[in-house]
C-alpha cells in the first residue's frame, strides 16, 4: 500500500516524520481520515489524538492543538505540544487536571475560565492517550 509522509514540528523541534498508510485526526470541523493523494487542504486542529496507521501498527500522539497542512504525498502538523504515549508523565497531567478543576470550581474572570479548560482539555487528552 502507498503511503505518505507525515511530519509532526513543535515550537520545541521535530517529533516524529515518517511514512504511513493513513492518518486520522480530529479537525475542529470534524474527524479526518487522510490517504496518500489526498487534496490539498489546511485545518485547525483540536485538542486530541493523531493516530498513525501503517500495516497492523497504529501508532499515536497526543496534540494540544495547531494546525494540519495537507498535501497529496504529505502531511504536515504543527502543534504547540505533541507526545506519543510514553513521554506522556502521568503524574504531571494528573496534577495540571487537578489544578485546572479547582480553577473551574473558583468562579474568576472568563479569561481565566477559558484557560482552566483548556489545561483541563490538554490533561485529560494526555491521560486518555497515556493508558
Ligand atoms: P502543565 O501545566 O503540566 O505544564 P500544560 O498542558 O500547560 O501542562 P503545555 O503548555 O501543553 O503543558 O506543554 C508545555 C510543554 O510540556 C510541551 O513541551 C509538552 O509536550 C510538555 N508536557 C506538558 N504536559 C506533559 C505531560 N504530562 N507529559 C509530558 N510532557 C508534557
Amino acid at each position: 500500500m502507498s503511503t505518505l509522509t507525515v511530519s509532526v514540528v513543535t515550537p520545541d523541534g521535530p517529533v516524529l516524520e515518517d511514512g504511513f498508510e493513513m492518518v486520522s485526526c480530529k479537525a475542529e470541523n470534524g474527524e479526518l481520515g487522510i490517504l496518500p493523494g489526498h487534496i490539498p487542504m489546511v485545518a485547525p486542529l483540536t485538542i486530541s489524538s493523531v493516530r498513525l496507521k501503517l500495516e497492523s501498527d497504529t501508532r499515536q500522539l497526543a496534540v494540544s492543538g495547531g494546525f494540519l497542512e495537507v498535501r497529496p504525498d504529505k502531511v504536515t502538523i504543527l502543534a504547540q505540544a505533541a507526545e506519543d504515549p510514553a513521554s506522556i508523565d502521568v503524574q504531571r497531567a494528573e496534577e495540571a487536571k487537578q489544578r485546572a478543576e479547582q480553577r473551574l470550581q473558583a468562579k474568576q474572570d472568563d479569561i481565566d475560565f477559558r484557560r482552566a479548560e483548556l489545561a483541563l482539555k490538554r490533561a485529560m487528552n494526555r491521560l486518555d492517550i497515556a493508558r
